[in-house]
């Protein structure tokens, strides 16, 4: 069927063979979720752009036409099939959006999907109003809170929904780390032009989101080129919209003439979500993922998760998990045993190597089964390492043991893997910031 539609655009259109050989012949169907089928362009955003703007009628009158039935069409690249889930119906992650893409943002952190409690709603508030309008209301916007309890949500947002009103905004979204490394790199190379690439860039934008500003406070050219971008756009009347751990106040190696910038527009804290809060999220959660739990089990969730968001949902993604590997409904004896990990009442989170692996996978964004295997490609060998390094670092298991855990590597692999990381992490700043960002993930108290 696939390729009689693309015949039918070829014809219909009288698209040269050339054309269809480069263009439409490599589409593949990702999938179809609800009415909108998802058409994997194999190549880059570049292609996306111009195939979308070129075949996106053409192919949906097609599918139209020999399906029979309307679809909605959305363009995806390779990298960003694993936001998708197709087969389930009700998911509700979607592909990103050009624009959004290009700002970096995840398509599900919306306002929609964000879930207003007495904790957030000062911050919630104050995000809308800068959201509808932009460089006007509040600037600076700092938001600031403990981990997990929705400062990137709600950021990006506000990137959202700038964005859809003006698609045209040029909205960037980075965070701390991403910030500082480009910092430090165009300093690095040393040469002129690589610094104003950097200024043209970060000065060019309409808003300017970081995140985690802790994390460039104590890196001393890192602030003073912030300083400048951020005077930069701000004289310029430029939205900036900041997050932190912390208020300015609490940030000690914060330059005072940066901290008192930050305190120039509105500061809105987030605290921990009460009770209703914390059910209404589960419920949202549970209704989007599509499953189904007793009010018993999300009661016992979120009573016994407090401070973190993040935990709230990674509690009913492992429940998730379970019920489909398993093809079993959740009962309370289940949801007790497979969260006893999670759920340690008033205990502060003990450091295992698994969590360990799991954090660095989760950071790199790659699998477990990756981690373990024997793919000693850059990009799966170098999380191995760091996991291997933090292993060693964090906690006290013996060598012999990170070996085994991370796919029955022996012991020298292990020792070359932990001393590389070591090395680096002493002669090399961007690297000491990730083992750092992720050291805080594992262990954020
Ligand atoms: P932070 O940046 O403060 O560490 P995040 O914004 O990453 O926290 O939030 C952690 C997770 O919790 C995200 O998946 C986010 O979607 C979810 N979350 C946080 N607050 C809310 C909320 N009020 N409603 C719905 N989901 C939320
Ligand atoms: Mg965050």
């Amino acid at each position: 069927k696939w390729d009689e539609i693309l015949q039918t655009v070829k014809t219909e259109h009288d698209v040269s063979d050339i054309s269809f050989d480069t263009w439409i012949k490599p589409l593949e169907v990702f999938g179809v979720e609800g009415n909108t089928l998802y058409i994997l362009v194999p190549s880059e955003q570049m292609t996306l752009s111009y195939i979308s703007k070129k075949y996106y009628l053409p192919l949906k009158v097609a599918i139209a036409e020999i399906i029979g039935t309307e679809y909605e069409i959305q363009f995806i690249l390779p990298e960003q099939t694993r936001n998708i889930r197709p087969s389930n119906n009700k998911g509700k992650k979607t592909p990103e959006p050009e624009a959004s893409k290009r700002s970096n943002l995840n398509p599900n952190y919306t306002f929609d999907t964000f879930v207003v409690g007495s904790n957030n709603r000062f911050a919630q508030s104050a995000s809308l109003a800068v959201a509808e309008s932009p460089g006007e209301a509040y600037n600076p916007l700092y938001i600031y809170g403990g981990p997990g309890l929705g400062k990137t949500h709600l950021m990006h947002s506000i990137g959202h929904f700038i964005l859809e009103r003006n698609p045209e905004a040029k909205v960037l979204y980075v965070t701390s780390e991403e910030f500082t490394n480009e910092v430090i790199e165009s300093i690095r190379s040393g040469n002129a032009s690589a610094m104003n690439k950097f200024r043209e860039k970060y000065r060019t934008i309409d808003v300017l989101m970081i995140d985690d500003v802790q994390f460039i406070i104590g890196k001393e050219s890192t602030q003073e080129e912030f300083f400048h971008t951020f005077n930069a756009l701000h004289s310029a009347g430029k939205q900036i919209i900041l997050t932190s751990d912390k208020p300015p106040k609490d940030m000690e190696t914060l330059e005072e003439r940066i901290r008192s910038r930050f305190e120039w527009g509105l500061m809105a804290d987030i605290g921990a979500p009460d009770y209703e809060t914390r059910m209404a999220i589960l419920r949202r959660k549970v209704e989007s993922d599509d499953m189904s739990l007793s009010d018993d089990i999300l009661n016992y969730i979120a009573n016994n998760i407090k401070s973190n968001i993040r935990e709230l949902e990674g509690a009913l993604n492992k429940l998730l998990a379970y019920s489909n590997l398993e093809k079993t409904e959740i009962t309370m004896e289940i949801a007790k045993k497979e969260l006893q990990n999670i759920i340690t009442p008033d205990k502060p989170r003990e450091i295992t190597p698994q969590l360990i692996i799991e954090v660095v996978s989760e950071h790199f964004q790659i699998s477990l089964d990756q981690m373990i295997s024997k793919n000693r490609s850059n990009e799966i060998a170098r999380p191995r390492q760091i996991a291997m390094y933090l292993c060693k670092t964090m906690t006290d298991i013996p060598l012999d043991s990170i070996g085994s855990l991370l796919g029955g590597r022996d012991h020298s692999t292990i020792i070359h893997g932990i001393k590389k990381i070591a090395d680096e992490y002493d002669s090399n700043e961007q690297t000491r910031n990730l083992i750092e960002t992720i050291k805080k993930k594992i262990n954020p108290n």
